[in-house]
């Protein structure tokens, strides 16, 4: 009984989890730490739309820090500020979560924390060598929230 929209909404949430949702590393929008703020890397940041953007260092799967669009509010193209001033700035915290966390997990999450973006990882222990976390992608509020209402459209 109860508020059908509600319980639809929650066994979503129970049931599937962040690695249903994720946007794949391949298709993230990031950037490499050595990258320096001229004109042609500000304008593809602001052409990718994105607020949040990974900065990575050496390989894509070794994310080490967050850049904010915000963070660009005050840097001149023609100064050509070397990105790690920036972070090492604002020096934002990274979010993980476990590519198994169900969708209630993380919503919770993002409703305690400040930020509203994860990094989802897994544990890889295939093949011969010590297993090691691996990064998938990334998965943020309007992932969880877009998954509701796609439940919700789908029970009309
Ligand atoms: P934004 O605030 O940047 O628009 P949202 O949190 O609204 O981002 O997420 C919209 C979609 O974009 C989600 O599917 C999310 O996983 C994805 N997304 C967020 N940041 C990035 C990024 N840097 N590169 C690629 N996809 C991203």
């Amino acid at each position: 009984g109860g508020d059908p929209y509600n319980d639809l909404s929650k066994g979503v949430l129970r049931c599937r989890t962040v690695e249903d949702v994720l946007t794949p590393l391949d298709d993230c929008f990031m950037l490499d730490a050595s990258a320096v703020l001229d004109f042609g890397v500000l304008a593809s940041i602001m052409q990718s739309g994105y607020t949040r953007i990974p900065v990575y260092e050496e390989e894509r799967s070794n994310i080490v820090d967050m850049l904010y669009l915000k963070d660009l509010a005050f840097v001149d193209p023609e100064d050509c500020t070397p990105l790690s001033t920036i972070t090492r700035f604002y020096n934002h915290p990274l979010h993980f979560v476990f590519n198994d966390t169900k969708l209630d997990a993380v919503l919770e999450e993002f409703k305690r924390g400040k930020s509203h973006l994860a990094i989802v990882q897994k544990v890889n222990n295939e093949g011969e060598g010590d297993p090691f976390y691996e990064v998938l992608g990334l998965v943020t509020l309007e992932d969880v929230i877009e998954e509701i209402i796609k439940s919700e459209i789908l029970d009309e």
